[in-house]
């Protein structure tokens, strides 16, 4: 390759990165209106692009974002036509600067630093610094040495007793054990409620994750947000609220799994944008 020959050809091939990073958050942000990172056992587009797609968290991170901005301001889009000619890293830059507050579009972010410790960003109001500095305060006869750290963990301990259905105590002595089957309808068609020992076996026995298992990959969907206990045959189709035909699944998989019962046609006009 001739010296000018290897410039041009250089020249060109930054332009077609240029080109292809202002292209990646469009197909992003199809994948996610088409729900299809779901469709694989992942719950957010994020994650897709860390484990699917190979990118490192802060990659991922600039592109969603990216796609985000062309979300909830569309006419960003015109000004990253602009950006044809600026290499990548100036053109990711130009995409956060169109950001009234870019700040606000940053993704909270978990960043392991070794086996067992991650660092954690996120942006704490006024508000709440002073809340957990009085709580601190409050603690500080008990554990004079407390970080945030410890704060969280020991907020979280207390929260989690309250909260988590695999830890709550069942207060109803009388509740129906968890062999006995029960039909989730009476005779009259009423629906009846899971009972609460039964709820907590359930939410004991799926460890609080999603259960949704990708059947070709086999790869199970890490998500323990917005979780739901989900009927593998629904009420609807006389299913049961016997421990075996209940499960885990995390709010994307239960819409995704409601689309596959119930035909996909009609759920489709809630949550997915047709192109
Ligand atoms: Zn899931």
């Amino acid at each position: 390759m001739t010296d000018d020959a290897l410039l041009a050809r250089t020249k060109d091939l930054v332009r077609e990165e240029t080109r292809v990073t202002t292209e990646i958050p469009h197909h992003l942000r199809e994948i996610e209106s088409r729900k299809l990172f779901c469709a694989l056992g992942f719950s957010s587009p994020f994650e897709y692009a860390v484990k699917e797609l190979g990118y490192s968290e802060s990659a991922a991170l600039l592109r969603i974002d990216s796609m985000r901005l062309l979300k909830e301001l569309p006419h960003v889009e015109a000004q990253i036509q602009s950006l044809e000619g600026k290499s990548s890293r100036e053109s990711d830059r130009a995409l956060l600067a169109l950001s009234p507050e870019p700040e606000k579009h940053r993704p909270e972010s978990v960043r392991p630093v070794s086996s067992e410790l991650s660092e954690v960003r996120f942006l704490a109001s006024d508000e709440l610094l002073k809340d957990l500095e009085k709580l601190k305060g409050l603690l500080a006869h008990k554990y004079p040495d407390m970080n945030f750290s410890d704060l969280i963990s020991y907020l979280s301990k207390a929260a989690l007793k309250d909260l988590d259905p695999a830890q709550r105590q069942v207060r109803d002595k009388c509740s129906p054990i968890a062999s006995e089957v029960k039909p989730a309808t009476r005779p009259d068609g009423v629906r009846q409620a899971i009972p609460a020992e039964v709820q907590r076996q359930v939410w004991q026995r799926d460890g609080s994750r999603c259960t949704f298992i990708h059947p070709e990959t086999g790869r199970r969907c890490e998500s323990r947000f917005r979780l739901q206990i989900d009927h593998i045959i629904p009420v609807k189709l006389k299913g049961s609220n016997d421990l075996s035909n209940l499960r885990i699944l995390c709010r994307e998989h239960n819409a995704w799994e409601a689309a596959r019962v119930y035909g996909i046609s009609k759920i489709r006009p809630f949550w997915v944008k047709r192109s």
